[in-house]
């Protein structure tokens, strides 16, 4: 083994969305499009890559989604009612939990998602463990999403360490490409079991 991979990482940058919580965006876009009379495919077509985008840049923000969002499924709903559809599709990974809080206080733990103000509202009081998180690189409140190189150096940044020092972990394969394009120690997340396996590969 080369000593690189020996060398136990100092930063530990976690990705939210299907790592901590899962979201189930066809039973999101199903029920918003029910709601709205409208088919789970149409609520995701006139919301992906508009709203949803700005939403995590936050540029918008929770009375804005709810207009945002309503208006372009062509209703209006009052913001509590909005607001429970909105996260409708969130379940907790109770299963990787442990593995998380036992790695507190043995590396900086630092949380890197993309994500919008209602969301990150709704799973802050539901996710007690991101409070012994050392920082929460939230895209919504830093204005860069993932893949950007911007939105990584801001969680290199903030957990005080160079990209080698850092192992990233992301369901999704291009956020995890353009991590070790910036030279961070990227890995795949897939299930509690496999994160288990990569945390001992790492000297975790
Ligand atoms: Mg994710």
């Amino acid at each position: 083994m080369t000593p690189a991979m020996t060398t136990p990482p100092r930063a530990l940058i976690l990705d939210l969305g299907n790592v901590l919580v899962f979201h189930d965006n066809a039973m999101l876009f199903r029920k918003l499009g029910a709601r709205a009379g409208l088919s789970s495919a149409e609520a995701e077509r006139r919301l992906i890559g508009t709203s949803w985008t700005a939403a995590n840049r936050g540029l918008l923000g929770a009375e804005g989604i709810r207009r945002d969002v309503c208006g372009a499924l062509g209703m209006d709903l009052p913001a509590d009612e909005f607001n429970a559809l909105w996260s409708c599709h969130f379940t907790i990974h109770e299963a990787v939990l442990p593995r998380v809080e036992g790695l507190v206080g043995r590396v900086k733990l630092v949380l890197l998602s993309n994500t919008n103000v209602l969301h990150a509202a709704w799973l802050r009081p539901r996710l007690p463990i991101l409070e012994r998180f050392d920082s929460l690189v939230l895209s919504c409140e830093v204005g860069h999403v993932k893949p950007e190189p911007a939105i990584y150096k801001e969680a290199l940044a903030r957990a005080g360490c160079e990209p080698g020092e850092a192992a990233f972990f992301d369901d999704i394969r291009e956020f995890v490409q353009a991590s070790s394009a910036l030279g961070i120690r990227g890995h795949l997340f897939t299930t509690a079991a496999t994160f288990d396996e990569q945390l001992k590969a790492l000297g975790l």
